[in-house]
This record gives C-alpha cells, sequence and structure tokens, in this order.
C-alpha cells in the first residue's frame, strides 16, 4: 500500500479529530524515525515527550518481550511482581509515598483532583470545593482535566465542566492569592508549562504558591506528565526548585513508550482522602505497562539520564540561541532541560515551520504562542543537535528567502 492509499484508509475509518501530517512512520532505530518510503527522519518529538529512550532500544524492548510472555494483565483485584517494583520506584525517585497508575496522562489529573476533593471534604465535613489553575495550562482532554485546562478553545464546546474551578495568571503569585477562597482545596499547575507555550515556573512564583498551600491547607498539585521523567535535568523539575508538592501527575515518559500515567501522593495526603470504593480502574497498573515503568526508571538510573540532560541543555540552548540572533522572525527561547521552544513573531506560522522541518527530515512540534517546541529524546547528543540545527537551518532559510 502506497502512502497516499494509507493515509485515505485512516481517514475514512478514524475520527476525524486530528489533522495529521502527511507522513507514515513505519519504524524508529535510536533517535531516527522512518516512514513507509524508507526515508529517515531526526526525532525531536519522542512522540510528544514519551520515547527517553528514543526506538528500538534493545534492553526496553526485551524487558517488555519478557514481560509479555508471562503475564500481561490481572485486573487491579491482585498483586503482580512488576506493580510492587514500579511502585516502589516511582516513590524512590520522587521522595514522595503513595502511587495509583493510571492509563494517560488525563486520567492522572482526573485522580489528583478527586484525591484533593476528598482530602477537603473529609476535613470540612462537606463537599462543594474549589480548584484554583492556570491560564494557558494543560491537564488533557476528559471532562475533569478540560475543567483545569485554562484554554477556551479547548473547552468551549463542553461548557459546563466541572463546577468550582477558578483560574489565575501563571507566575503571578497575587493573582493566584486573589482566586483563594475559604472553599479552595487545590492549587494544580505544570512546573513547566508545556503545551501552553514551554514557561517555566520562576523559583519566587512556586516557593510562594507552596507558602500558601502551607498556610492555608490546599493541596498543591504539580502536573509533571510532560517536564517529569528528567527531561528538566532533574528526575521531576519541581526538583530543581526545592519545592514538593502534595500530590504529582505524571504520564509520558514515566513507560517510556507504553500508555501509563500516574498519580503520586504523600502519606499525609494519602491517609486522609482516597479510600477503597473511592476510585479504581480496569487496566491501570497492569503488568505490561509496570515492567515498563520499572525499566524506565532503572535505565534512567543506570544511563544516568539527568546527568546527561544537564550537561547537553547549555549545548542546545546555545544553538538555539543562536537562531534567536540570526533570524528577526525568531523572537526568543524558553525553556528548560531538554523541554525548549522558540517563539516565532506573527509574520511565520509555527504550523508552517514543522510542516516545511518533516520535509527537510526533522520531527519537532509546535506549542501554543506560535512556539517551535523541542522535546527530543533525552538520549540524544551534541552531534543530533548539530544534525537538528541543519535541518532546522534549511527551513528558516527557505522561509526568508
Ligand atoms: C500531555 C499532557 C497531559 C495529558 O496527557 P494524556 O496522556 O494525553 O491524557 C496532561 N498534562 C500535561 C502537562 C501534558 O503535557
Amino acid at each position: 500500500m502506497n502512502k497516499q492509499e494509507s493515509m485515505q484508509k485512516a481517514e475514512a475509518a478514524m475520527l476525524h479529530v486530528y489533522n495529521r501530517f502527511p507522513v507514515v512512520f513505519e519504524r524508529g532505530e535510536g533517535v531516527h524515525l522512518y516512514d513507509t518510503d524508507g526515508k529517515e527522519y531526526l526525532d525531536f518529538a519522542s512522540g510528544i515527550g514519551v520515547m527517553a529512550f528514543g526506538y528500538h532500544d534493545a534492553e526496553y524492548n526485551q524487558a517488555l518481550k519478557d514481560q509479555i510472555d508471562c503475564l500481561t494483565h490481572t485486573s487491579n483485584l491482585y498483586y503482580h511482581p512488576p506493580m510492587i517494583a514500579a511502585a516502589e520506584k516511582v516513590c524512590r525517585v520522587s521522595g514522595m509515598d503513595r502511587v495509583f497508575f493510571t492509563n494517560s496522562g488525563a486520567e492522572a489529573v482526573e485522580g489528583a483532583l478527586k484525591t484533593a476533593k476528598k482530602y477537603a471534604y473529609l476535613r470540612d465535613g462537606f463537599a462543594g470545593h474549589e480548584i484554583i489553575a492556570m491560564e494557558h495550562s494543560f491537564h488533557g482532554r476528559t471532562v475533569g482535566a478540560l475543567s483545569v485546562t485554562g484554554t477556551d478553545h479547548y473547552r468551549e464546546p463542553f461548557l459546563p465542566l466541572m463546577d468550582g474551578v477558578r483560574f489565575a495568571q501563571f507566575n503571578d503569585l497575587d493573582s493566584v492569592k486573589a482566586q483563594v477562597t475559604d472553599r479552595t482545596c487545590a492549587i494544580i499547575l505544570e512546573t513547566i508549562q508545556g503545551e501552553g507555550g514551554l514557561y517555566p515556573a520562576r523559583a519566587e512564583f512556586l516557593q510562594g504558591v507552596r507558602t500558601l498551600c502551607d498556610e492555608q491547607d490546599i493541596l498543591l498539585i504539580l502536573d509533571e506528565i510532560q517536564c517529569g521523567m528528567g527531561r528538566s535535568g532533574a528526575m521531576f523539575a519541581w526538583q530543581n526548585y526545592g519545592v514538593k508538592p502534595d500530590i504529582m501527575t505524571c504520564a509520558k515518559a514515566l513507560g517510556a513508550g507504553v500508555p501509563v500515567g500516574a498519580f503520586v501522593m504523600t502519606e499525609h495526603v494519602a491517609e486522609h482522602s482516597l479510600a477503597p470504593g473511592d476510585h479504581g480502574t480496569t487496566y491501570g497498573g497492569n503488568p505490561l505497562v509496570c515492567a515498563a515503568v520499572a525499566k524506565t526508571i532503572d535505565m534512567m538510573e543506570s544511563r544516568r539520564i539527568t546527568d546527561h540532560v544537564a550537561s547537553l541543555t547549555p549545548y542546545l540552548e546555545q544553538v538555539l540561541d543562536r537562531f534567536v540572533q540570526q533570524y528577526e522572525f525568531v523572537r526568543g527561547r524558553r525553556g528548560m532541560g531538554l523541554m525548549q521552544g522558540l517563539e516565532l513573531d506573527a509574520s511565520v506560522a509555527v504550523g508552517t515551520v514543522v510542516s516545511n522541518a518533516l520535509t527537510q527530515g526533522l520531527v519537532i512540534l509546535s506549542a501554543g504562542g506560535n512556539v517551535l517546541r523541542f522535546l527530543p529524546p533525552l538520549v540524544i547528543t551534541q552531534e543530533d543537535i548539530d544534525d537538528m540545527a541543519t535541518r532546522l537551518e534549511a527551513v528558516f532559510s527557505e522561509i526568508i528567502s
């Protein structure tokens, strides 16, 4: 089947909720993807921050193959060894205490919101609590997660969403304080806003929110779904700030290629929130995905991924800053670690750049606010960054010519 036929068949049978790029990926090797025509692409998107180790990693793949031959599903009515290994490792690397595995990021957010509501319900003896979320945030597409997502065009057709959500400005502590009421039970934010345009939390802001939460017994939920798992140069981005959440959400690179998420909390929150009967999932944390989580954390440690990210980041920043200097339409760079963005001015549509980059064999992403988003596999090297720069240079010089 040729590419056109493949695309037509997909469009005939699948719900049209994505304007997909005209490429049919067939396989991956290291930091490269190959389409059905055999064309090679350098991957600086990692499937939206999922493929931390790139593609076809022998150690990772073998762990999954072994688990498939052993056991893939039991339901959550029983224990299984990968669940125990994965839970223990997530708690150890986060310094948090209790984890619930989900099938996606959005579900992790749902669980975090339920946890916060139950915590406040038990404390106060009544329901009806409020959550503060941030403008330009992104927490997922399910109704609860959408309720705390501060982007109107995602929300509007689905109103009314979950009640009791107030929005504040990210990186503006006063605007958060202004939304606090005696019913506030949680503040949810991304440590580094991803979809919203690659905005890291400022240290004073995050520390201020933490203090505010401590003073008023409000739970701090940090969404680490995109910025977590080594991408910032620490295992979790909040570990760069000396600020610890009460609840953290995790997904994307948590299983480095299988659908798994988690919400993780402190012992104090766990003891005073969800109890048997309050929450569940049939698939969540099944043996296959837990084997992937356990292997992912093992490999992040044995390969010193956070050190690698931290030491490579200045080079990536330098290369991206060169584009800022060189091209007038590139307004600036933002981000942390291997989660970086170049903001383009209105004269150049980021969608066009992403599309032209694919033609040049470079897979990159966009983000809100006309931002070109770089989320490479965490195992990239300086040579890969140079290669990316060469391919992007070709795209940019075409634009100005
Ligand atoms: C991707 C993302 C989500 C949603 O995850 P899904 O697995 O797509 O449901 C939530 N929060 C953040 C910060 C994300 O980047």
